[in-house]
């Protein structure tokens, strides 16, 4: 077992808040509250020790996509969000033929048997034709809970995650189902009304898929989903905080709505995020990334984004000016709770999974530890 460390002297955000000077004693792959006398000490002073990142919504990284490819691609994008400090991560799938998203599922879920993702999120195909994004048309579908019972039973247990348009037919005996299977019901890709949305928070829908990005925006008479998701406090809303997505103002809106509580910030990253402009492919249609921003090539709606979520912290901090600790809240222990995995990860307490980002005074990550082990060793000498 490696030798246990203690980090020490940094600005540690806990639950309780932010301990100046603090120590962080990790023992094999946990968090411990006592150092052992032979403990390696790694002097952090000056950073910042926050838990570590956890992306409830992310189709791959590194060149690689989550929405097909074989395991080692998949372990490619894996392993570039951990870079960026994302420790914990839900694979998304989009829209494709229910067989092929069957099939993929399988491949997802051995993955998360061994314990490389948290789970599966499926973005579509049970979406709105009327806010598709950059899902592809032709295979669109309503939700039909046979088929929802399909791809939850194809997951083996580890869908976490579907996105569904809830007002479209069989969308609330859907959400029902996923609510009955304990997978979250997110409420996306949607052209609901106020309340259309309401009921599908009553059925049992818990988060809003990228709130704002592909559904209706508010209207002084027709509030729509984004009113409804933001007032009920059964909602967590998603956020791509990258700038491209949403305004500045409306993440305030959404953090003075909801409360820090409420938010989660995601990446809905694509292949070229943690690598580079060019070409790529996400699921069935052609992207064209152009200064970090994704594109359809045909339409050019916005493709996901190039996010990875120690630029969503810093930015979140620096541009948007949120204190640490709900930034905190919103990138580990929101998701965490959402996931259910809330007693393992999403915060520095004892008993919990040494999982945690180092980031200096300027809010850049400089070490990423994961269940123990660096996967980005700080080197602070
Ligand atoms: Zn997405």
């Amino acid at each position: 077992m490696a030798p246990s460390k203690v980090l020490a002297g940094a600005r540690v955000v806990l639950p309780t808040g932010t301990v100046d000077d603090g120590r962080v004693i990790v023992e094999g792959p946990r968090i411990t509250d006592t150092a052992p006398p032979d403990a390696e000490v790694v002097d952090v002073t000056g950073h910042w020790v926050v838990p570590g990142f956890v992306d409830i919504h992310n189709h791959g990284g590194g060149g690689a996509s989550f929405a097909g490819g074989t395991p080692e691609d998949i372990l490619q994008g894996v392993r570039t969000h951990r870079l960026h400090g994302t420790t914990t991560l839900v694979a998304s799938a989009v829209t494709g033929d229910l067989d092929f998203l069957a099939r993929h599922a399988g491949v997802l879920a051995e993955l998360a048997q061994q314990g490389d993702i948290a789970g599966i999120h499926f973005e579509g195909p049970f979406i709105s034709p009327c806010r598709k994004g950059a899902h592809d048309e032709q295979l669109l579908r309503d939700p039909d809970p046979a088929e929802v019972r399909k791809l939850i039973d194809a997951a083996h247990g580890h869908a976490k995650m579907m996105t569904l348009a809830t007002e479209l037919p069989g969308g609330l005996n859907s959400v029902r189902l996923l609510a009955e299977h304990g997978v979250i019901a997110a409420v996306g890709h949607t052209d609901a009304t106020y309340e259309q949305t309401l009921q599908a928070v009553d059925a049992g829908a818990t988060v809003a898929t990228h709130l704002f990005n592909a559904m209706p925006p508010i209207g002084h008479r027709a509030p729509g989903p984004i009113t409804a998701l933001l007032e009920d406090e059964r909602v967590t809303v998603e956020l791509i905080n990258d700038g491209t997505h949403l305004h500045p103002a409306a993440l305030q809106l959404a953090f003075h709505h909801a409360g820090a509580a409420r938010v989660a910030f995601i990446t809905d990253a694509m292949d070229a995020a943690g690598f580079g402009d060019g070409r790529y492919m996400l699921g069935p249609m052609e992207v064209e990334v152009a200064d970090g921003v994704a594109r359809l090539v045909e339409g050019g709606s916005i493709a996901g984004s190039t996010l990875t979520l120690d630029r969503a912290f810093k930015r979140a901090v620096t541009v948007d000016g949120l204190p640490v600790e709900d930034v905190v809240a919103a990138i580990s222990a929101n998701p965490a709770r959402l996931l259910g995995m809330a007693d393992r990860i999403g915060s520095l307490e004892p008993g919990k999974d040494a999982d945690l980002v180092v980031l200096d005074s300027g809010f850049d990550l400089v070490g990423v530890m994961r269940r123990g082990e660096w996967v980005v060793d700080p080197q602070l000498g």
